[in-house]
């Protein structure tokens, strides 16, 4: 543990388009903000490839150029960008204490948690054997689709992730077979239709995972099930990619603040970005499993930027000196 004490002004956790968002407002506010990037330094959209819905890019960007420009804006403007992790929160006093990396601690006015979510697996014992020995699992097509090139490969999901991920795996990949585990997609209409009209793709409906097929090293095949009829067969592969949603990115805050069954934080006023511990904001999709877009995060970002600068308007306390530090 560090003996030296960082004090800010404002904390944010996460570097999203929520994380940025809130940092560019933040930062034009004087509130001299500190960001922790976390694990995945730009968040989900480093790993996804075109974005076309943010307005303002007629043309589209990809997710990482857009990530990056997001970043630059926040620099511009003053943010104390970091790379780190926060490890541990306690909000029981009168400053939010932060703790990075399980070493340096962070006694904060204000935080704005932004921290998104993460992708989902199976949890299937041969999924995460091959996931963990880097042999053919893999959760973001954008970030692996490259090694399979000219290969089989399966994906597992019916969203929008998993038929933009197909659709970016036929591109490159001989063949994509697509397990759907009821008789239809959960995704948009224009993007199911997509990839039902690819033709390398091959769509099985009620169809499950029953195990990943290896060699002890690389996956070779997926062992699959038809749901209804009981009926099982192997698919050669030599990818196996799961979109099957996400989970929020809020353990180290359950005891802290408030979260729902499923992990998502709480707004404890509808319409606003608080949370039920003054001074405790959140954005993006760690607080959303409704509309989990790059637009919805980000004016969630510009919500908890705000709401902070009021909180510390009203509070009307000596912040001065926004990043001094006492032992
Ligand atoms: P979703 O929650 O929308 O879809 C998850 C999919 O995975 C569902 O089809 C679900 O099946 C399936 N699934 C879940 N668990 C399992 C399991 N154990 N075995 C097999 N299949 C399983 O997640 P997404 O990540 O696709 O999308 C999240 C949000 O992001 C959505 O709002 C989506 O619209 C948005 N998005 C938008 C994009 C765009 O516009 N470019 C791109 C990507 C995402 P079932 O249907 O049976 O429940």
């Amino acid at each position: 543990m560090s003996d030296t004490i960082e004090k800010v002004k404002c904390l944010i956790i996460g570097s999203g388009p929520a994380g940025y968002t809130a940092a560019i407002y933040a930062s034009r506010a004087n509130m001299n903000p500190v960001l922790y990037q976390g694990e995945q330094p730009g968040g989900q959209l480093t790993t996804t490839n075109d974005v076309e819905n943010f307005p303002g890019y007629p043309e589209g960007i990809t997710g990482p150029e857009m990530m990056m420009q997001l970043q630059n804006q926040a620099e511009r403007f003053g943010t104390d960008i970091r790379h780190g992790w926060v490890t541990k929160v306690d909000f029981s006093g009168e400053f939010h204490k932060v703790w990075i990396n399980d070493e340096k601690e962070i006694h904060a006015s204000t935080i704005i948690i932004s921290t998104g979510a993460s992708a989902k697996y199976l949890g299937l014992p041969s999924e995460q054997k091959y996931l963990k020995l880097g042999g053919g699992v893999s959760a973001c097509a954008v970030c692996d689709g490259f090694f399979y090139r000219n290969q089989e490969v399966v994906i597992v999901g019916a969203g929008d992730s998993a038929c933009e991920e197909a659709h970016y795996l036929s591109k490159l990949c001989k063949k994509v077979t697509m397990l759907v585990r009821r008789d239809e997609f959960r995704a948009s209409k224009i993007m199911a239709e997509r990839v039902k009209k690819t033709e390398n793709i091959e769509i099985l409906y009620n169809t499950e995972t029953e195990e990943v097929l290896g060699d002890g090293q690389l996956v070779t095949g997926v062992k699959v099930f038809n749901n209804q009829t009981n009926e099982k067969h192997e698919i050669p592969a030599t990818g196996f990619f799961v979109a099957i949603g996400h989970k929020p990115n809020t353990d180290i805050f359950k005891g802290q603040i408030d979260l729902d069954e499923t992990g998502y934080i709480i707004n404890a006023v509808p319409g606003t970005s608080k949370t039920n511990v003054e001074g405790v904001f959140v954005s993006g999709d760690a607080a959303d499993h409704v509309y989990r877009q790059a637009i919805t995060a980000a004016g969630t970002g510009c919500m908890a930027a705000l709401d902070a600068e009021r909180y510390l308007a009203a509070k009307d306390a000596d912040f001065e000196v926004a990043t001094s530090t006492y032992n």
